[in-house]
């Protein structure tokens, strides 16, 4: 029996329109707009679509969004400048930096310049640090675009064997994490592979669920899969004909119980996950700023 499809692009829909309520309520009560800066430095065409995406994405629920666009002879010091300035911008709650930046800038010095309340992407450490200790605020958009994925369809995470293939820092590593946290969508017995992991088909054999986020094109195959097993296809690559195709072959379909399409469904939900996070950013410092 063929994997039921778990449609990211309907189920994000749906949370847009949530947020967008959400939105309308935030700014009656408090007069304050939601506002996210993304800035983007070089000319890298995918990251100008991710951008321009995520772009259209705040405009459809009402958030106020703003594109900083640097060249990509951009010195660190420019754009540490450039955070600083919108670190202290009151009508920007959320700010973006697309990754990747041109070669010769610090990345990891440039997120950590964002003010952990405005991390949207969830990458500054104080905001990983958080969600390590059991505290999550404001967590990367991908793993929870997964979380809310597995939760929405009403899948069981609690005392099921979850696999994620993968251990980078704004996928692999915070999805483990989640899975790992006490509650929903969570509970679960983690296992983290990469490349040092051997014999990776037996460990993804072991997996209930299967969150494959190596960026290999198709490496998962169908005898890598339990039957009836859970997988999510985090992977997005272009293909030589110009079709996208995921991190799991088409053929999974076969043996799966459910499985994400690409596209169609981690990307829409990771943008959505950004809009969640730019409101819940937008109400932490409308708090922060609140006199007690
Ligand atoms: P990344 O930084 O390149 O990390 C890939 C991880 O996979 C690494 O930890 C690597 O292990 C592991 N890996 C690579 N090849 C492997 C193999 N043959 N066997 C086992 N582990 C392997 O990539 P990322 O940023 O996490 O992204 C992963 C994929 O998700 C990419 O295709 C990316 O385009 C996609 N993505 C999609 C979205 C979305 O919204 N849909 C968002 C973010 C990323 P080592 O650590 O040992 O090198």
């Amino acid at each position: 029996m063929a994997a039921e499809r778990m449609d990211g692009a309907d189920l994000a829909n749906r949370i847009r329109e949530e947020i967008a309520g959400e939105v309308s309520s935030f700014v009656s009560q408090t007069g304050v707009r939601p506002g996210l800066a993304a800035v983007l430095v070089g000319e890298n065409p995918a990251s100008q679509v991710y951008v321009r995406n995520k772009r259209k994405a705040c405009q459809t629920v009402g958030i106020h969004d703003v594109l900083i666009q640097m060249p990509a002879a951009t010195t660190q010091a420019e754009l540490l400048a450039e955070v600083d300035r919108l670190n202290a911008d009151p009508q920007i709650h959320g700010i973006l930096v697309q990754l990747p930046l041109p070669t010769g800038l610090d990345e990891l010095e440039v997120l950590d310049r964002i003010h952990p309340l405005k991390d949207v992407d969830g990458f500054h450490a104080e905001n990983l640090g958080r969600l390590a200790s059991g505290r999550p605020r404001l967590v990367p958009c991908t793993p929870l675009g997964v979380r809310e994925m597995l939760i929405r369809t009403g899948i069981q995470t609690r005392g099921r064997h979850a696999v994620v293939v993968g251990r980078s820092n704004i996928v692999g590593k915070p999805m483990a994490l989640l899975l790992l946290q006490k509650g929903p969508g969570g509970d679960a017995t983690v296992t983290v592979a990469h490349t040092a992991t051997p014999d990776l088909p037996s460990v993804t054999r072991q997996a209930d669920i299967l969150v494959v986020a190596a960026g290999r094109p198709e490496i998962v195959q169908a005898d890598w899969v339990k039957p009836g097993a859970v997988v999510i296809d985090v992977g997005i690559h272009r293909k030589a004909d110009g079709s996208l195709c995921g991190d799991v072959s088409p053929a999974v379909a076969s043996v799966a119980g459910w499985l994400s399409p690409v596209p169609g469904g981690v990307g829409p939900m990771t943008v959505t996950m950004l809009l969640h996070n730019t409101l819940l950013a937008a109400r932490l410092q409308t708090q922060a700023s609140t006199p007690a």
